[in-house]
């Protein structure tokens, strides 16, 4: 029996500050509960984050998607290409909206989409790219920026991994036409539920969000829009405020547990994931190895107590809800590759250096 506590991959319980605790009061004490002035004063501030006008909050990342691309007028007969490589809920966003998703392949190093094989994917339906910044990786803005223009396609962002990440002063969402956000507990913003956002510059793509995020209302009972219920609630607003200010310090934090595994880890059966091109490019929502022994070195872990996840294990098109998905005519290799090779390290703010240490330990005394 092993003495020492495991390392989580996660720890959900709130902070000791109890700002999030009076936040939660407070709206208690309102008796207003949902889309209110706590959901106001996230959205001011989230925009602001952003370095955007607007900010409409909606119930989770998967919804913000589906409205973005909605109030961006697309839908029905369009395709959207996007990676394989990613939560289903990007493509699941895209299917809602009433468009096609089409799948390119990712290039090996940092896993996020090959500019080539979405090349192969354009053809005269294609509307948008759904650009998803995978684990934190915000990079090469100017060749997604360029691409888009070549093929006179819409760029959006999935920037439900990619909170405070920036590229060349640019946030996550600013770029495109629109970015989605989610504020699911285990993003680097987190609430204590479900909640998402979508933000952009453009004061029609919001006024339409925040219709379709509520039954499509313009006045009171009055439904010019066919939407849907994905209304952010006071208290998660509340929270997520009370949280905001925190989330500079814990990019911090995970940029320091990333170098720490950068530095050390020396294992020859474990490669390291592509470098950033800049520090802020990269905000560490997962740290993700590959191996060619995955599932030993996972085990391998947990046998030292280590818990590990894997992002992904079943790429998008393998899925079997969405068997038939259209994809680069040369396939998706790179994707299916890295779903059997892909490690996720524990890397968050409440990991201590004792523990990193402890991982960095197990990883280089691991023998397949
Ligand atoms: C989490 C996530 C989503 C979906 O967000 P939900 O709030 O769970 O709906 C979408 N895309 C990516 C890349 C995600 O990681």
């Amino acid at each position: 029996m092993s003495a020492k506590p495991g390392v989580a991959f996660h720890d959900f319980r709130i902070s000791s500050s109890r700002d999030e605790l009076s936040a939660v009061e407070r709206v208690l004490n309102s008796g207003w509960l949902i889309l209110g002035e706590e959901v106001r004063l996230f959205e001011e501030a989230w925009a602001a984050m952003c370095g955007l006008e607007y900010a409409v909050g909606v119930g989770n990342g998967l919804d913000a998607i589906e409205i973005g691309l909605r109030a961006a007028g697309i839908g029905p007969g369009d395709e959207v290409i996007t990676t394989p490589m990613t939560a289903v809920a990007t493509v699941l966003g895209i299917l809602r909206a009433g468009a096609t998703p089409v799948l390119a392949d990712v290039d090996p190093e940092h896993a996020l989409l090959d500019p080539a094989s979405v090349d192969r994917c354009v053809n005269r339906a294609t509307r948008a790219v759904l650009l998803v910044h995978l684990y934190g990786q915000m990079r090469d803005m100017a060749v997604w920026t360029d691409l888009c223009d070549r093929h006179r396609l819409t760029l959006v962002e999935d920037c439900a991994q990619a909170h405070d990440a920036s590229c060349q002063g640019r946030m996550a969402g600013s770029v495109g036409q629109f970015g989605a956000y989610s504020f699911y507990p285990t993003k680097n913003l987190g609430a204590v539920g479900d909640a998402g956002a979508l933000v952009t510059s453009d004061p029609e793509l919001a006024q339409t969000a925040l219709k379709l995020r509520n039954y499509g209302q313009s006045n009171r009972y009055e439904h010019p829009l066919r939407g849907l219920n994905s209304r952010l609630d006071e208290i998660q607003a509340a929270v997520l405020r009370a949280r905001l200010p925190g989330l500079r310090d814990s990019t911090s934090r995970r940029r320091q547990i990333a170098r720490a595994y950068e530095e050390n880890v020396s294992s020859p059966w474990v490669q390291l994931p592509g470098l950033p091109q800049h520090s802020e490019n990269h905000v560490y929502h997962l740290f993700v190895v590959r191996s060619p022994h995955r599932d030993a070195l996972q085990a391998h872990l947990a046998a030292s107590g280590i818990q590990s996840l894997i992002h992904y294990p079943i790429p998008v098109h393998q899925q079997r809800s969405l068997a038939g998905i259209r994809m680069d005519p040369q396939g998706l290799p790179i994707a299916e590759r890295h779903a059997r090779e892909c490690l996720s390290l524990p890397c968050a703010p409440h990991l201590n250096d004792v523990e990193v240490s402890r991982v960095i330990d197990a990883i280089n005394a691991f023998r397949p």
